[in-house]
């Protein structure tokens, strides 16, 4: 049987016992029927990632008792991914695929050509903590509240890299720009920025090209729909700049443990 890996709130010890929510109480006894005793693996973004083992309450209510560590918590990339929000079902799929490519937040930014108004921000964040649990990160992306584009560049955090993809042409190719960059600039906190289908507005290119660290990017002779260029500037970033330069042994060596039958 498959190990359950859930995101938990609870601080993680051995011996620590970690209340399970509704949903995920439900979703273990009634969806995946694990009775007494069922493994898991848990993690909560900063304590490291936990073998646990389920332990029925009642009728309806679950807790974890928390065994050994399978995993320290390691440091992530800094990396915002600033978008445009796009219609219900393609914002959903950057919310998923943008915690797959490691993006620590997703900001959504409301500009002049933006057609969706309401982002639902419990359901991005409940597709972010589906797909950390499924991607198997150590953390969740924090999802914030929409805000405006100029007024997110006009607090524009001194020292973070605004990388900006700009289909009007106005900048070099993304892999030219990122692997050209020095060390000191591959540590520094970073942001990818993208546009709605409309693109960005002449006022709101003027403004991102006025940020001090901002470097603007072309992706390439075709126009691509704002969530392909979403998932094509995350993994060219993570590929040039972030953690997809490290080998990943965690996968290779112990990809079998987290998934033999037990
Ligand atoms: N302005 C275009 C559509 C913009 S596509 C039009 O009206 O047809 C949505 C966003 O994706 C853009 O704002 C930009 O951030 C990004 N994008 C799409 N294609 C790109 C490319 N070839 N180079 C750089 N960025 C691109």
């Amino acid at each position: 049987m498959s190990v359950s890996r859930l995101f938990v709130d609870a601080d993680l010890a051995e011996g620590a016992e970690a209340e399970l929510d509704e949903a995920q109480a439900h979703y273990l006894r009634h969806v995946m029927r694990r009775s007494e005793g069922a493994l898991l693996s848990l993690f909560n973004g900063r304590d490291g990632e936990w073998r646990a083992t389920l332990a029925l309450r009642g009728k309806k209510a679950a807790t974890a008792l928390v065994g050994q560590r399978t995993r320290p918590q390691t440091a992530e990339p800094d990396l915002w991914l600033c978008f445009a929000p796009v219609k219900r079902a393609r914002i959903d799929y950057i919310a998923e695929k943008a915690t797959e490519l490691g993006a620590s937040v997703l900001q959504p930014v409301t500009t002049q050509h933006t057609i969706v108004e309401r982002v639902k921000v419990d359901r991005l964040r409940a597709n972010a903590i589906e797909a950390a649990e499924q991607t198997e990160r150590l953390s969740v992306p924090e999802v914030r509240e929409p805000v405006d584009l100029m007024s997110l560049l006009g607090a524009w955090p001194a020292g973070r890299r605004l990388l900006m993809c700009d289909e009007t042409g106005g900048g070099p190719p993304i892999a030219e720009v990122l692997g050209s960059l020095d060390e000191a600039a591959r540590a520094a906190p970073w942001a990818i920025v993208v546009g709605p289908e409309g693109g960005f507005a002449a006022a709101e290119l003027e403004a991102l090209r006025r940020i001090k660290d901002v470097t603007a990017v072309g992706l390439g002779p075709r126009i691509l729909r704002a969530d392909t260029a979403v998932l094509a500037a995350l993994a060219v970033w993570q590929a040039l700049v972030g953690d997809w330069r490290r080998p990943t042994p965690r996968l290779a060596a112990d990809y079998r443990t987290s998934r033999e039958p037990v």
